[in-house]
């Protein structure tokens, strides 16, 4: 158990310090059996079986799609076929995929598909004028057709070990994604549970209901392991953990909203109180949610 403890302690350090590194390193942590991660910004899951393997996520631009790339080819340098997932359309997530080799099977939900056509470009524009190294690596991104769009559930047998392609319906954006490795029992999460980060719905993604479906059958998954985009890995808790948060902000919200406080005190009285409930979280910036909580 101890040496569990350290190496998850290890992992959650290794996460802290890069979580906001654009350009992402080749060095790699396991997760579990067949799950390899580049801890940054994002995390970036490689999943390996004896036959092929699948990456999720391609960083900020085609630069760190190719470092991804090269990093999964030294993992399983005899795999011939690499396919490339992304949790969601944001481009830290999926603004990377030029830089990945051709022939490079690019498969992700419908829903997902739909809000890059729609949002894709704008948001590589709107991230390209946050900063001049963000302009550089997005320089030559190009967004590129999926090879296979899935509706709810698509599986792929990688040799030895299957991942599971799942779309439950929107939480922090419309079409994220969460995949499921078995028998690993490792779930990459995306934004959808996150480890002490407090949730973000992005626009009209979803709302805290949906989100809160998702995760009824993200539950049903029963994971050992979780790899979210943006915090540290952790244990199958993290999903209970993640539902218990959000339940518990909605209730309270719910409750000022119904004594006729205005969302924006609601917000502040409710960052403080969960400061207090929830101690060990970084950060509670809940004003953003309690405005979505507010809105449904
Ligand atoms: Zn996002
Ligand atoms: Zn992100």
């Amino acid at each position: 158990m101890q040496a569990k403890l350290l190496f998850l302690w290890t992992l959650a350090v290794t996460a802290l310090i890069a979580q906001n590194q654009p350009v992402l390193g080749e060095d790699t942590v396991k997760v579990s059996d067949h799950v390899w991660a580049i801890m940054g910004w994002p995390n970036i899951a490689i999943v390996v079986g004896n036959r092929a393997t699948l990456v999720v996520d391609t960083g900020l631009g085609p630069r760190n799609g190719a470092t991804i790339a090269r990093v999964a080819a030294k993992l399983a340098p005899g795999n011939q076929k690499l396919y490339l997932t992304t949790t969601h359309f944001h481009p830290e997530h999926a603004g990377g995929d030029a830089g990945f080799p051709a022939g490079t099977i690019l498969i992700r939900n419908a829903a997902q598909q739909r809000e890059m056509e729609l949002h894709g470009k704008e948001m590589i524009d709107l991230f390209a004028g946050r900063s001049a190294q963000n302009k550089e690596l997005l320089a030559n991104a190009a967004l590129r057709t999926p090879d296979i769009i899935f509706e709810q559930e698509a599986r792929l047998d990688l040799g030895g070990v299957t991942a599971r392609l799942l779309w439950f319906g929107g939480a922090h954006t419309k079409g994220d994604e969460l995949t499921f490795v078995e028998p690993d029992r490792t779930l990459i999460s995306g934004d959808v549970v996150q480890n002490k980060i407090v949730p973000g719905i992005f626009r009209d993604g979803g709302t805290p209901s949906s989100w809160l479906a998702v995760l009824d059958k993200v539950a049903a998954l029963n994971a050992l392991h979780v790899l979210p985009d943006h915090s540290a890995p952790g244990d199958g808790s993290m999903v209970a953990l993640e539902k218990k948060f959000i339940s518990d902000l909605r209730t309270s919200a719910l409750e000022l909203k119904k004594q006729g406080v205005a969302v924006d005190d609601a917000g502040k009285r409710l960052e403080g109180e969960f400061k207090t409930k929830y101690p060990t979280w970084p950060s509670m910036n809940v004003s953003g949610f309690v405005r979505s909580i507010y809105a449904e």
